[in-house]
């Protein structure tokens, strides 16, 4: 429930796209024009393991759902007409949304072309959108020597964002505000007063931060922090970077994003001489053995519960993603553009989602524990959303979630057994666990 008088004091944590975003809505509402609001994150700004911060991320309202569609399409024209995008940090290439007919996928792509046909039309711009109805045309619109799937189409308004970029323009806006604390520190659990009341949370070095709200952005970690099974959980996606000459990105430089929604696999164009090549999939879990956040069951064994929750390059510098993950990039690198077929991978990356069992955003207040909000579930789409997300967040926390995400990014009632994202957008095997794939095989 909506705090009345409004919080005197606000405590997000996570400074990604909804921790950040949110912090600077607050600024801009006179709801909060006297609230203290405090930033925590565990990582110096900006974190180099958050789904947020990574060389790129695509920006498209091509989405099968209707409403995601019109809000992503709200945020497209901020990255196109705003100074976020300015600088390079938003580029409309053209994204080929691609599928194998009759697979997994195709009903995405068809209902995406849906929408975003329906979205040009109100603004006039019908002829950005073009099927494509084979694998030749495909290949022609891509111009890579490659392509992928065998229909889908092309959305000439669709594009991506150079993702740190981005990030750290809203953080100079937010610094710029003069209103947001930021504190370097991890959150180690919520602090409550009874068993129902937050009021606060408790940091690694064992001081408490007191707060009238707390605000739960934490990303795939947000399962720590709060009981979220079936709910939410942490899947890590496969990222691959290849280092490129200056004459290699000249020649992809008109090159599109490739998506196909049938192996979840696809390129962004190059910038800074590198390449990446990505799977967006239902990922790697990585059960965990912790203590029951919420503190429900008291048991001799200390509540311990198993959540799937990241593990990064900062916990283990020497990671480098599983055999499987590597060689479904490979595949998808030697199929889009051949002439990079046999380059080698510099670099790889685990990346963790924040997954919710329909894709949706989880932003709402917690039904058990007072002055607690959640802002989580980006499930793999949430970037794009960077100029617009932080004030529905804000409209949510002040009780006023907008009409057509009410149910969407509500609590849901009913957890399911196991999250797996089904919203038809994914690639590859469910359920895979990453310690098993590592240990099948991994180039370190
Ligand atoms: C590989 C990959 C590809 C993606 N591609 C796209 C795309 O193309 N387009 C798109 O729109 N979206 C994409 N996304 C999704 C998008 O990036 C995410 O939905 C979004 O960035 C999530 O933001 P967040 O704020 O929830 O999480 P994060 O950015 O992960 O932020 C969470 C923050 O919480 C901090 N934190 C965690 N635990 C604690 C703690 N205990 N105490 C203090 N701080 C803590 C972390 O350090 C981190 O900074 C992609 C995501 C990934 C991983």
């Amino acid at each position: 429930m909506p705090l009345s008088p409004p919080p005197s004091t606000i405590l997000i944590t996570g400074s990604g796209v909804f921790g950040l975003s949110t912090a600077l809505a607050l600024t801009q509402n006179p709801t909060y024009a006297r609230t203290r609001i405090l930033l925590l994150d565990r990582s110096p700004f900006p974190a180099p393991d958050g789904a947020s911060i990574d060389s790129s991320r695509i920006i498209r309202a091509d989405y099968s759902d209707r409403a995601y569609a019109a809000l992503a399409s709200a945020a497209q024209r901020a990255w196109r007409e705003t100074a976020l995008g300015a600088d390079g940090r938003y580029a409309e290439s053209g994204l080929v949304l691609v599928a194998k007919r009759g697979e997994l996928g195709e009903a995405y792509v068809r209902g995406s072309l849906e929408n975003v046909r329906a979205l040009d039309a109100d603004h006039g711009a019908e002829e950005e959108v073009q099927e494509l109805s084979d694998r030749e045309s495909i290949e022609k619109v891509v111009g890579t020597g490659g392509g992928s799937g065998d229909w889908g189409y092309v959305n000439r308004g669709s594009g991506w964002a150079d993702a740190e970029a981005g990030m750290r323009y809203l953080w100079q806006r937010v610094q710029d505000t003069g209103r947001v604390e930021f504190i370097h520190a991890e959150v180690t659990q919520l602090v409550r007063e009874g068993k129902k009341k937050v009021i606060g949370v408790r940091v690694k070095d064992g001081s408490v931060l007191k707060a009238d709200l707390v605000v739960l952005a934490a990303g795939a970690w947000t399962g720590g922090l709060v009981d979220l099974r079936g709910r939410a959980t942490a899947t890590g996606q496969v990222l691959t970077y290849v280092d490129l000459t200056a004459a290699e990105q000249e020649r992809l430089s008109r090159m599109p994003v490739l998506l196909n929604m049938t192996t979840g696999l696809f390129i962004i164009p190059p910038k800074n001489r590198v390449l990446k090549v990505a799977r967006h999939a239902y990922g790697y879990l990585n059960p965990t053995r912790i203590r029951d956040p919420d503190d429900r069951r008291r048991r001799s064994d200390g509540s311990l519960i198993s959540v799937s929750l990241p593990r990064t390059a900062v916990d283990d510098p020497k990671l480098w993603v599983p055999r499987e993950g590597e060689d479904a990039c490979r595949a998808a690198l030697r199929e889009m553009i051949p002439w990079l077929a046999d380059r080698p991978f510099a670099r790889s990356r685990l990346c963790w989602y924040s997954d919710t069992p329909r894709g949706d955003f989880l932003i709402t207040y917690h039904p058990e524990f007072e002055n607690l909000f959640i802002a989580t579930g980006g499930s793999g789409h949430g970037y794009k959303f960077l100029p617009v997300i932080g004030e529905c967040i804000v409209k949510c926390i002040s009780g006023e979630c907008p009409e057509e995400f009410k149910d969407k990014w509500a609590w849901p009632k009913d957890p399911v057994e196991d999250v797996v994202t089904q919203d038809g957008s994914r690639g590859g095997r469910p359920g895979l666990i990453l310690e098993q794939e590592l240990r099948k095989g991994s180039r370190l």
